[in-house]
C-alpha cells in the first residue's frame, strides 16, 4: 500500500485550492493597493514628504506579496503531486508523510523525522 487514500486526497486537494484562490486573492489585491504599480504615478507630482511613507509602504506590501507568492507556489507544488501521484511522499526518505501531519500543513514534503534533521 503505498498509495494515500483517495478520500483523503480529495479534502486535502480541495483545501490546496481554497488556500491557492484565496491567496491569489489577496495578491492582486495587494497589487492593486501598492502605489508603485500605479502606471499613473509616473507622472504625478505628490508632495514629497509623503514620499517616505509611500515608499516603506511599498516596502512592506513587497515583501507579504513575495511571502503570498512563495505560498502560492508551494500550493501550486503540492497539486502538481497530487497530479502526478507523488503527493505525499517525504523528498529526503520516500516514506508517506504522515496524513495527521499533512492534514495541519498540506504543502509539507518532507516527513517529520527528516525536517526535524534538517533543521538541526
Ligand atoms: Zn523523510
Amino acid at each position: 500500500m503505498n498509495q494515500f487514500p483517495a478520500d483523503t486526497l480529495i479534502d486535502i486537494r480541495k483545501h490546496l485550492e481554497e488556500e491557492k484562490a484565496r491567496l491569489l486573492a489577496r495578491i492582486s489585491e495587494l497589487t492593486v493597493q501598492d502605489p508603485f504599480s500605479d502606471p499613473d504615478r509616473t507622472s504625478d507630482n505628490a508632495a514629497s514628504d509623503t514620499e517616505a511613507s509611500e515608499e516603506s509602504n511599498h516596502d512592506r506590501v513587497s515583501a507579504l506579496v513575495n511571502e503570498l507568492k512563495t505560498q502560492a507556489a508551494e500550493v501550486e507544488a503540492a497539486l502538481s503531486k497530487i497530479q502526478d501521484g507523488t503527493y505525499g511522499f517525504c523528498v529526503e526518505c520516500g516514506k508517506m508523510i504522515d496524513t495527521d501531519r499533512l492534514a495541519i500543513h498540506p504543502t509539507a514534503t518532507m516527513c517529520l523525522s527528516c525536517e526535524s534533521k534538517k533543521k538541526k
